[in-house]
């Protein structure tokens, strides 16, 4: 019996494997192989699973008041600044401790942003914010949109890269 739970995903692959991520536990598995076989191979892994398991837990930072206070305050400078640039305007802007992505901007113009950015340079969160503006105007990531990135932000290319290195 194993005490840790996981989900099995069914994939057109040819070797099974194991994935820890945001304290899940999934098994990507060809379909021929064996509920056994799986048990097997998660009783075998599981020190590294507990050991992902309890990584996955330490990366989880508490945000406090202040932390939505301080990025409201670099906000308040970044936006105002970056609309009068662009002439793009959100409905509303505001902030979110979203897991997914750094930021979204929705069909009715409302712009979210990661409380996460709070730990990264202000230039990564103006280039956040610029991202999202941009998307007032093409909802999509065409060449069009990032042609309109890079106009506001030529090294947009390098900032991006960074912010998805330091996940
Ligand atoms: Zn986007």
């Amino acid at each position: 019996m194993n005490a840790i739970k996981y989900q099995i995903e069914y994939r057109k692959i040819k070797n099974l494997y194991i994935q820890v991520k945001n304290g899940e536990v999934i098994v990507k598995s060809p379909r021929y192989v064996t509920k056994r076989y799986i048990e097997a191979v998660i009783k075998e892994k599981e020190k590294w699973i507990l050991k992902k398991l309890e990584e996955n837990r330490e990366e989880e930072r508490n945000y406090t008041k202040e932390d939505v206070k301080k990025l409201e305050s670099k906000l308040n400078i970044i936006c105002p600044n970056l609309i009068k640039k662009t002439g793009l305007k959100p409905n509303k802007i505001r902030i979110r401790n979203i897991k997914y992505a750094w930021g979204s901007c929705s069909n009715n113009k409302n712009i979210t942003i990661n409380l996460k950015l709070i730990d990264k340079s202000d230039e990564e969160i103006v280039y956040v914010v610029l991202h999202e503006l941009c998307h007032l105007r093409y909802m999509n990531h065409s060449e069009k949109f990032w042609a309109l990135v890079g106009k506001y932000m030529p090294n947009y290319k390098e900032i991006r890269k960074k912010l998805k290195n330091n996940g």
